[in-house]
């Protein structure tokens, strides 16, 4: 009998609880969604549920970025929806739709203990992503074993898990009164954002490595002024709205066009679900404001040929703001 715990690529993903759900409510036709860095899982995950269950499986075969990123059209085909490797985002769709972490069983212990002769005060906020929630309180013994008094916010508006943040939202930083922050995770993009946000000095610890680092914003608050002038002339600007459910800010997107026009640019508003550098150029945009996930402004932006900014980025063009803002979903 397949296990009801798989082991991927370093992750555990536990989908007992969803197959319970489909075997007692005799759920015909499921759908399987899973983020790009493990997609190719998904045919296991899917032959494990259809023998587990008796149920058939479709996969979706669209790129997945995260929670928000839910398959709209797939969920009208099937019976219930599996979204593998994030926590529950998109409350309107929690009836439908079963969120199946996927959790790194690498520990955090070697890169928190390097991290230590790195942070200069014992006030730390510890931040992760949810592929390492369950190691916090190990975390946190480590630190206060150092004397290093750490502590973990509730979860945020977007997060489920103490000390959790996510690309487009740092509260569980925010919401903590400490000197400085240490991030357990892998990648920069969320302590430079934890950096901006809070303003604060940002400690990375990797596990995926077991090194830690101090990260430094500035180079990509210079790159993100840099962008702001390029779009400065920009005559046709798109405001781009996402199709995706955690990611629609479409009360935003009106405020972006209103302010836009006032100050004599020319706005289009553009309705996307993936946004690609042909699909904006074949539209004869000078520059876009996304108000889809901040990543594709702030971490994509190296391939379009135009200047794509976040929205806290249109205020500095239009001179409404003169600091930088990170972009969060709230
Ligand atoms: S909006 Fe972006 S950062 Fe936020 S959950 Fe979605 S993919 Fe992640």
């Amino acid at each position: 009998m397949p296990d009801r715990v798989l082991s991927i690529a370093g992750y555990e993903i536990d989908l007992g609880p969803a197959l319970y759900l489909i075997s007692s409510s005799r759920i015909a036709m499921v759908g399987l969604q899973v983020p790009e860095g493990l997609k190719r899982a998904a045919p296991l995950i899917a032959r494990t549920v259809s023998d587990l269950t008796g149920s058939r499986v479709i996969i979706s075969g669209d790129p997945c970025f995260g929670a928000c990123d839910l398959d709209l059209d797939l969920l009208t085909s099937v019976d219930l929806l599996l979204h593998v490797g994030h926590s529950e985002l998109c409350a309107a769709y929690t009836d439908k739709v079963v969120y199946i972490e996927a959790r790194m069983s690498q520990p955090v212990a070697d890169a928190v203990q390097r991290s230590i002769p790195l942070l200069t005060s014992p006030r730390v906020g510890l931040c992760t992503t949810v592929q390492h929630a369950q190691f916090v309180p190990d975390a946190l013994m480590i630190l206060a074993e150092a004397g290093i008094q750490a502590e973990a916010a509730l979860p945020g508006a977007r997060g489920k898990y103490r000390g959790q943040v996510l690309g487009c939202n740092y509260q569980a930083a925010r919401d903590l009164d400490v000197d400085e922050y240490l991030f357990i995770g892998s990648g920069l993009f969320h302590p430079l954002g934890m950096a901006i946000s809070t303003g604060k000095r940002v400690v990375c610890a990797d596990p995926t490595t077991g090194q830690a680092c101090e990260v430094r914003p500035e180079a990509l608050i210079r790159r993100r002024f840099g962008a702001i002038a390029n779009a400065m002339d920009s005559r046709r600007i798109a405001v781009l709205v996402s199709k995706k459910p955690g990611q629609q800010r479409q009360e935003l997107a009106d405020f972006m066009m209103e302010i836009g026009t006032a100050a004599g640019r020319e706005m289009i508003m553009v309705r996307i679900d993936n946004i690609e550098p042909d699909r904006l150029i074949n539209l004869g945009i000078d520059a876009a404001v996304s108000t889809a996930c901040p990543r594709v402004a702030l971490d994509d932006s190296a391939r379009y040929p135009i200047p794509i900014l976040t929205p806290p980025e249109f205020e500095i063009l239009l001179g409404r703001k003169e600091d930088y803002e990170f972009d969060e979903i709230v």
